[in-house]
């Protein structure tokens, strides 16, 4: 009997047709009230699911007493309790590499979009009031040879040191749990501790996982130990920053100008006083929305889900100690 598979993200029709291959597929098309009310309902026959961007704690999976893998279309996992999914032999997979240059991408529009001030100029011409040459006071700043700091150097962080050294001549300095010496060998970076990189970076950049350890890493005392030319990037996640510390700082101008694609409350409101600030660009979380990236993410995600559901080791096993072979 084929399992059943609840997806509540939708798939190209080649996927789609894939994973129908191998599996009953209930699809919640969106994760509003009606769909939330559609998953409660399918729950109890799920053996796999298949998403993102959506909450799932222990009170969701006690409806799914079946469940035997998720495979989620993102490299992070801060939306699973992984203890009690492990506790459950629950296989968890992500999609970790296929995302990687696309979101480091995304993070060198936001420190170059920041820095030459691309969008607030552009609304500029936009509105009509393009009237005369730009003086100093839209000047922006150089980007190439600036210090690039980067916090959290794993695959996206790397994909950014890449860019900033080879692409704009950007000396690296980095901080991650421990050094990285090929790291260092390939794009001749050093290791800072937080409070050194914070002072000397021109550029902060998060590319750290949310966890317990990493949540509001960065907050009054790290934004006033950056200096008032630093441009702050977060395309981590929105809650490894207090956000309010950053408002107050950009108020302040203790920092320069922020890029970020993520925030403590997606989607950011329209409300949020990060928007009343002129320094900030904000994009709705789009680090890995292309096209191409977004397809390879779900096409990893069908394998490992298939794979897990098959009672293979799914190749992005993210909590490994759920695995017994
Ligand atoms: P990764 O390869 O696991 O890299 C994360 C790095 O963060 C690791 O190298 C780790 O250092 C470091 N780290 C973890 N906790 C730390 C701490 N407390 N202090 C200092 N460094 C710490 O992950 P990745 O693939 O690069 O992805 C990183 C994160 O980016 C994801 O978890 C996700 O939240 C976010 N992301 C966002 C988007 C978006 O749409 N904006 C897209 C993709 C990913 P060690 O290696 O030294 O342990």
């Amino acid at each position: 009997m084929k399992k059943h598979v609840v997806l509540y993200k939708k798939l190209s029709p080649p996927l789609m047709a894939r994973l129908q291959q191998q599996a009953e597929v209930t699809l919640i098309e969106s994760l509003d009230a009606a769909g939330l009310a559609q998953l409660h309902d399918a729950l109890p026959r799920a053996h796999g699911l298949l998403g993102a961007s959506l909450k799932l704690d222990a009170a969701l999976l006690d409806l799914a007493p079946h469940l035997q893998a998720i495979a989620s279309v993102s490299v992070g996992v801060d939306n699973y309790d992984i203890d009690y999914l492990t506790e459950r032999r629950i296989l968890l997979s992500n999609t970790p590499d296929v995302l990687t240059e696309t979101t480091a991408d995304t993070g060198f529009a936001l420190i170059l979009t920041t820095a030459r001030r691309v969008v607030e100029l552009a609304n500029i011409v936009r509105a009509g009031e393009w009237t005369r040459n730009v003086g100093p006071a839209h000047f922006g700043t150089d980007v190439h040879g600036k210090t690039l700091g980067i916090i959290g150097m794993g695959r996206i962080g790397e994909a950014l040191a890449q860019r900033g050294h080879f692409g704009f001549g950007m000396p690296i300095i980095y901080h991650s749990h421990s050094p990285k010496p090929a790291v260092e060998q390939r794009f001749d970076a050093q290791y800072r501790s937080l409070a050194a990189l914070l002072q000397e970076a021109d550029f902060v950049c998060l590319t750290l996982p949310l966890t317990a350890e990493t949540e509001r890493l960065i907050g009054a005392e790290q934004f006033a130990q950056m200096r008032p030319e630093t441009i702050f990037i977060n395309i981590s996640r929105g809650k490894v920053v207090d956000e309010a510390a950053m408002v107050d700082a950009l108020r302040a101008g203790q920092i320069r100008a922020a890029g970020l694609d993520v925030f403590e409350r997606e989607p950011l409101g329209s409300d949020s006083p990060l928007l009343q600030t002129h320094n900030v660009v904000a994009t709705p979380h789009i680090g890995s929305a292309t096209h191409e990236t977004r397809e390879a993410m779900a096409a990893c995600a069908v394998d490992n889900l298939l794979a897990a559901l098959a009672g293979e080791r799914p190749q992005n096993l993210v909590n490994t100690d759920a695995w017994q072979g």
